[in-house]
């Protein structure tokens, strides 16, 4: 089975790219047009590339484009983390994932974004089966956090030197960070 994988961050890459080879061929998709500003994106770009190489990854280019992003979550924008807005924009990156599988003929579609601790599982388990439905594509759910999954990213991501980001990554999540500091 190949599998494309949507790739929100190298450290949360780490441990999903590793559950996954069980089930096929993976293949990683970094398309993350939420990412602001653009040298923000390019960092976590160069990080993913890094993991592609040190792990002789696949992959798949993908796409920035942050005009389509915004005009997504309009409406959305002092939404809390979490919120509509965080909703849409998962649903809008899985979107493009499962059309750039189908267009390359894959089997399947997953995320990385269950790595993290602060995502919703049953959102995103739910709205990557509708979509899947959507593209007569398979997507295949995942709690990778869990089994120790997110403390797995947290060590892989120091061994090899992996960027860390320090807020989710859209110029609403800055502020949030901002406020708190
Ligand atoms: S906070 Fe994160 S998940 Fe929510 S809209 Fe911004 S980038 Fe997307």
């Amino acid at each position: 089975m190949k599998i494309l994988l949507h790739v929100c961050c190298a450290p949360d890459g780490t441990v999903a790219f590793e559950r996954l080879k069980e089930l096929g061929e993976v293949w990683g998709y970094f398309h993350n047009p939420n990412i602001h500003p653009e040298e923000e994106y390019l960092k976590r770009l160069d990080s993913f590339m890094k993991l592609v190489r040190e792990w002789d990854l696949n992959f798949v280019e993908s796409e920035y484009n942050p005009r389509e992003w915004f005009e997504t979550v309009k409406g959305f924008e002092n939404e809390p983390e979490g919120g509509n807005r965080c909703r849409m924009c998962i649903e809008f990156n899985l979107d493009k994932t499962a059309i750039k599988a189908k267009e390359l003929g894959f089997d399947a579609f997953a995320t990385s974004l269950t790595t993290s601790p602060h995502k919703d599982l049953i959102f995103i388990n739910g709205v990557g089966k509708k979509i899947g439905e959507k593209y007569n594509l398979k997507y295949i759910e995942s709690t990778f956090r869990k089994k120790n999954g997110f403390l797995l990213s947290v060590e892989y991501s120091k061994k090899l030197g992996l960027y860390r980001q320090n807020y989710c990554g859209c110029v609403f999540s800055i502020r949030k960070v901002e406020k708190v500091n």
